[in-house]
């Protein structure tokens, strides 16, 4: 039987891509969202695969998606956590909201998914938890220190709980990506475009298939001896 996978803000950017590639790797996919119900419903029609409304930020709400989910598809044996928020301000500027926001869906985020899921993966003896950090995490960046501190929590988060679960067949990974070709760095004006795309090595932005396909290779059996590592998934613009 298919594995069971799902991906929170599985329904745009890089989260649909990875949705898509789950797919056609063979695992039965389910993509959470947020509140755009349009572009779910397009993804759904586009892609077949089904969509579940709830705040990553919520833990209750979590818990109760997820069982949603399980009732519908089978144990979640793969989860993507994708879901990622920006609220971009220079620090003097930045508010205790904009701070907030950032933490409890990009940190407390990951929390909130993985631990309804960690029993079942524990008492199944198989589990891939795969989180989507960034660059900025690993780097900072200005006018970013929520994005950032968020974004590097969730890279300790991924090697303090790859420790709790190698024995119980469980890897946990991050991927950080670069600079990618999504709507919101496509929507720059050209010139703020080329100075980004100019501190790339590679010459150009990242395409989101590239990172799905880190995703597929992390959520493989193949993959099973590397956990709590990160991929750099950012054209050689940073190596650590
Ligand atoms: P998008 O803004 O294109 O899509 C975000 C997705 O997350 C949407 O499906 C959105 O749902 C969902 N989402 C947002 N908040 C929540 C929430 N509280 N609960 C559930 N779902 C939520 O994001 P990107 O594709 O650009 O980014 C995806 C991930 O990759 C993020 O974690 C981001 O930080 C990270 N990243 C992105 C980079 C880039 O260049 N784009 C670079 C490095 C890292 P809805 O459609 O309902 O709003």
């Amino acid at each position: 039987m298919a594995r069971v996978a799902i991906v929170t803000g599985g329904t745009r950017g890089i989260g649909a891509a990875i949705s898509k590639a789950l797919k056609a790797a063979g695992y039965s996919v389910a993509a959470n969202y947020a509140g755009n119900d349009q572009a779910a419903a397009e993804f759904t029609a586009e892609t077949g695969i089904p969509t579940y409304k709830w705040s990553v930020a919520d833990y209750d709400a979590c818990a109760a998606g997820i069982a949603r989910v399980e009732a519908d598809l089978g144990p979640i044996e793969v989860l993507v956590n994708n879901a990622g928020i920006t609220r971009d301000a220079m620090f003097h500027r930045m508010t205790p909201q904009q701070w907030k926001e950032v933490i409890d869906t990009n940190l407390t985020g990951v929390f909130n998914m993985t631990h309804p899921l960690w029993t079942g993966m524990r008492d199944r003896k198989f589990g891939r938890i795969i989180t989507i950090s960034s660059i900025n995490g690993q780097k900072g960046q200005a006018g970013q220190a929520n994005y950032s501190a968020a974004k590097a929590g969730d890279l300790g988060f991924t090697k303090a709980l790859a420790q709790e679960g190698a024995r119980a067949g469980i890897t946990v990974n991050a991927i950080c990506p670069g600079y990618i070709a999504t709507e919101m760095v496509m929507a720059v004006p050209e010139k703020v475009r080329d100075s980004i795309i100019a501190q790339i090595p590679v010459g150009r932005l990242g395409e989101v298939e590239e990172i799905a396909r880190c995703v597929v290779f992390l959520a493989s059996d193949d993959a099973g001896f590397i956990t709590g590592s990160t991929i750099s998934a950012n054209g050689g613009q940073l190596f650590v």
